[in-house]
């Protein structure tokens, strides 16, 4: 089965008006593409140092090809998505993971034995309201099988993309993607920049990730170009390389976009959006992050399990990319559907991938559903909230969550309030009612100054949990090297 012949959709769809003018720049991405392969002729890959150039997988002239005919017929259906009919979205979806539950069962040894256990059958799938039946699969259980029971025996090992994901649990999962899947994945980045920038990115546009490792692909025939900065390099001087660069889009961690603030005036005359990824942000952040660069700074909720999960749009919500993947949110104890309006755990269905499908697993974030959502012309579903990991959520002392993201905004309403700079911080919850406060002063702050307010840091985090609180404020001179994403958020409890 190809890319296309999943998603292609009816050509007489009633498109929008602003999608029909982007579709006429897309078609026209080939003519210039001539123009921006002269002057992207070479991957733009910014090291510094060949000792942070990892050795990774690079993709064949075959792919690249590939790549260039699968865009030509799939960015219309794909840009046409968002704005289809809910029903036929839904549709969509339930053939898709109709057809990924049958391949597991048929194939994939863990899916197998895990339904055969649970008593559960691919022809139970009769519905979309069925998808609860499938049973949950979790990261151990995927970590236990790779790679002889959880990878697809149709690919060769060879021929599959590998990735991993390690995130706060400590525990890396190794990952393969098939090339149909990247892809997809591939020519759905253009969407989302397009879609994030209110339909003003075009092929010639230079998108600049501030990153681990660069994107398998450095364009789509020389359109839509992409550089890469490695986040190893000093903000400093990442602020430089991209006033050299001069992309329109910038794309980074959000801990990556905070150090690069104080340069902002530097490299920020390029920009016209940008995104942050993989780690949680705070809205407020965010916003305080957009004032200084003069462009929206909006999220991209991801992961190496799902690829992208859901985007923040310029409509100011967030909406679930129902082609890349399938969210489900569950309640924590039961994992039945969560009630709309309550946080809830993540659970993803990944639709892309063939080689390692990632069929209804548990992300392990916190996610909140809105109760009621607000009016949109963007099909897809609505997200309330993403309020972060749940082992990093505080725990009141009547048993109540109170997810990471509520925390991480009491601690930025505790800066704006008092007028204090923190260049890094960690909140960490040691019983219900002690918070321990560690934090590096920002430049110029006299740290008794921050000592000295963490009055109201227990005033509002009283608040939050219904309780007393307890602050212990500890000045650090810094913090310990970490890799992988942040937790600043957490519970030692
Ligand atoms: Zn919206």
């Amino acid at each position: 089965m190809t890319m296309m012949d999943k998603f292609s959709s009816d050509s007489d769809i009633a498109m929008f008006e602003e999608i029909q003018t982007a579709g006429t720049s897309f078609e026209h991405a080939d003519v210039v593409s001539n123009d921006a392969a002269m002057s992207f002729a070479d991957p733009l890959e910014i090291w510094e140092s060949e000792q942070t150039r990892p050795a990774y997988f690079s993709v064949s002239g075959e792919m690249t090809t590939s790549l260039s005919d699968s865009f030509d017929h799939y960015i219309g259906p794909c840009m046409q998505h968002p704005f289809l009919p809910q029903a036929d979205i839904k549709a969509k979806q339930f053939a898709r993971i109709k057809y990924l539950v049958e391949m597991a069962y048929a194939d994939i040894p863990v899916y197998r034995d895990k339904y055969i256990a649970a008593g559960f059958h691919p022809s139970d799938l009769t519905c979309e309201a069925d998808i609860d039946l499938i049973p949950i699969i979790t990261k151990p259980e995927l970590v236990a099988a790779f790679p002889g029971r959880c990878i697809n025996p149709r690919y060769a090992m060879e021929d599959l993309f590998p990735t991993r994901s390690s995130g706060s649990s400590g525990q890396t999962l190794l990952i393969r993607v098939d090339p149909d899947a990247i892809v997809t994945d591939t020519i759905q980045g253009v969407r989302q920049f397009a879609l994030q920038s209110g339909l003003k990115y075009g092929p010639a546009d230079l998108l600049t990730h501030v990153y681990t490792v660069p994107w398998w692909f450095p364009s789509i025939g020389g359109a839509y170009p992409g550089a890469f900065i490695s986040s190893v390099i000093p903000p400093e001087r990442v602020a430089k390389h991209l006033k050299d660069l001069a992309p329109k889009i910038l794309s980074c961690y959000p801990s990556n976009l905070e150090s690069l603030l104080p340069y902002a005036d530097e490299f920020k005359s390029s920009l016209m959006l940008a995104v942050t990824h993989s780690e949680y942000s705070a809205p407020a952040a965010r916003k305080a992050a957009a004032k200084k660069l003069g462009v929206p700074v909006l999220d991209e909720y991801s992961s190496e399990e799902a690829t992208r999960i859901a985007l923040e749009l310029p409509c100011g919500h967030y909406h679930v990319c129902e082609d890349s993947v399938r969210l489900d949110i569950v309640d924590p104890v039961t994992l039945a559907p969560q009630v709309k309006g309550q946080s809830g755990l993540a659970v993803i269905t990944n639709l892309l991938n063939e080689a390692m499908p990632f069929i209804r697993y548990m992300q392990g974030d916190c996610i909140t559903e809105p109760a009621r959502p607000d009016a949109c012309g963007i099909s897809w579903k609505q997200l309330e909230s993403i309020d972060g990991r749940m082992n990093d959520a505080f725990i009141n002392a009547y048993g109540r969550m109170i997810p990471a993201g509520s925390v991480l905004d009491i601690t930025y309403r505790w800066m704006f309030d008092c007028g204090i700079n923190l260049a890094q911080f960690e909140i960490i919850q040691k019983a219900h009612d002690v918070v321990e406060a560690r934090f590096i002063p920002g430049a110029g702050v006299d740290e008794n100054v921050i000592v000295g307010s963490v009055g109201h840091l227990e005033d509002l985090l009283g608040l939050c949990l219904e309780h007393k609180v307890k602050v212990q404020a500890k000045v650090m001179a810094s913090f310990p090297a970490k890799t992988g994403k942040r937790r600043p958020i957490r519970r030692e409890i």
